[in-house]
């Protein structure tokens, strides 16, 4: 991580840039509850925080000023960093600017702690993904894969062998660590398509980063991005076909700066190229009307068109806010780390909306919202909360290859694989200090 002087730098930075540009025309507050409640916009957001670090010097001092803005230290905990708000700004001003290097001050002072990093530190050998499918014996090596050193990575550390040669392809099958980690079947079938119909293609079983700059590790997460990309290009790629808009949106900013020239194409796009449609007899398990709901990472409207027209033979009713207007699952920001029940809210969000569209199954385009509405939905029936036991909820990959994820089944393995030994191992790797950090 960059020394505090520096985060406080870049935090000023941002402040000082965006509060010259925005026009305080109050378009981003109407955009979420969480500026409507404070009635800020960015302006207004830039002057609290002028006021709480403006005359820092050190993280002690930072800290001072920010504990005395606790509206403000909330705001930047709670913000998903969606840019729901300002997707409509006269200025383009997006809150992503603000809300990076706010989230690298953050946990440069140490008010996002070491534990949070711990599970996630998606760069390293071990993390929250990779001790599930070790413990739950999901392995991909008998596929082509895409090998990054992981940053701590030194001889016999690392997850599987490497093989002798590094296999070549130009095309790269990104599902993302929802995905590879929590439907290995699907992930398989999905990975076998795209070598009959496009042709050969590598596996990455890599994080995007996503939940590490969620932490603050903003620096980490963009170093491991364009190493992940450096090491695409050096196998061969030239295209990225990915699932889960969040991946696809982070790995682009990377490309840009690592591989110019790298195409980003959706599966659902390549689905849909191909002749695929889902119509009502491939959801005879669900409950119709459908709702396709989109991704807060996909603003640009690249994949959720896509999926929509996968379904345009299906029972299925348009999602009130969709695309450039999509709320967050809940998901975002690691927000559940700091306020679940917040978090959760959010979730419970898009299930009103479904129900307001008159639809009775959520069909989402990224696999970790897909995650996200299967959670609330087994949380809510381990608290006997029936309030919406007749939503239903699943990703279009499941529907496209005939297969379901066990949700449930995966909820149960995350709790048991902290249980007796292999517990004690997990324990043990996700705890372990990384090099390269200074935590
Ligand atoms: S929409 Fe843009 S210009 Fe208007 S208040 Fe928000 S950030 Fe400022
Ligand atoms: S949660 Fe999203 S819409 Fe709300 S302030 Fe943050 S970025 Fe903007
Ligand atoms: S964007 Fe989110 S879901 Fe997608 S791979 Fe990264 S962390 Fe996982």
């Amino acid at each position: 991580m960059a020394d505090f002087t520096t985060l406080l730098e870049r935090t000023r930075d941002a402040i000082t840039n965006l509060e010259d540009q925005c026009i305080a025309c109050g378009t981003c507050t109407t955009r979420c509850d969480l500026l409507e409640s404070r009635t800020w916009n960015i302006h207004a957001i830039c002057e609290e925080s002028s006021d709480a670090i403006g005359g820092a010097h050190d993280a002690q001092s930072a800290r001072l000023g920010i504990d005395a803005h606790p509206s403000l230290y909330q705001f930047f905990r709670s913000c998903e960093s969606c840019n729901r708000c300002t997707v409509h700004c006269p200025q383009q001003l997006n809150m992503s600017d603000l809300w990076q290097p706010w989230r690298a001050l953050l946990r440069g002072a140490k008010y996002i702690p070491d534990s949070d990093v711990g599970m996630i530190k998606t760069d390293c050998t071990w993390n929250t993904f990779s001790v599930y499918r070790h413990v739950w014996n999901i392995d991909y090596s008998d596929l082509s894969l895409l090998e990054v050193p992981s940053i701590d990575e030194t001889e016999g550390a690392t997850v599987q062998e490497a093989p002798a040669r590094k296999a070549h392809a130009e095309t790269l099958f990104f599902p993302g660590c929802t995905l590879c980690t929590y439907a290995p079947e699907l992930t398989r079938a999905a990975y076998a398509w795209l070598n009959e119909h496009v042709g050969p293609t590598l596996l990455s079983t890599q994080c995007c980063a996503w939940p590490l700059e969620c932490a603050g590790e903003v620096d980490r997460a963009q170093t491991w991005r364009e190493r992940v990309i450096a090491a695409a290009k050096d196998q061969g790629v030239r295209r990225i076909v990915g699932v889960c808009p969040g991946c696809d949106r982070q790995l682009e900013i990377a490309a840009a700066a690592v591989a110019p020239g790298m195409e980003f194409v959706p599966l659902a796009q390549l689905l849909l190229d191909a002749g695929v449609r889902m119509g009502d007899e491939s959801l005879a398990d669900c409950t119709l009307p459908l709702s396709v709901v989109t991704s807060c990472n996909d603003r640009a409207s690249i994949h959720g068109p896509a999926v929509r027209a996968l379904f345009e033979h299906a029972n299925a009713k348009p999602f009130p806010c969709a695309d450039e207007d999509a709320w967050c699952c809940g998901a975002g920001g690691a927000v559940n780390a700091y306020d679940p029940n917040l978090a959760r809210s959010r979730t419970c969000r898009s299930f009103r909306l479904c129900e307001q569209a008159g639809a009775h199954t959520l069909v989402t385009v990224c696999p970790t919202c897909a995650y996200t509405y299967a959670f609330e939905r087994w949380m809510q029936a381990q608290e006997g909360n029936a309030r919406w036991d007749g939503m239903g909820s699943l990703n279009y990959l499941e529907v496209a290859f005939d297969m379901r994820i066990d949700w449930p089944r995966v909820f149960a393995n995350l709790t048991n694989m902290w249980q007796g030994e292999q517990g004690a191992w997990v324990a043990e790797q996700l705890s372990q200090s990384e090099p390269g950090s200074e935590t």
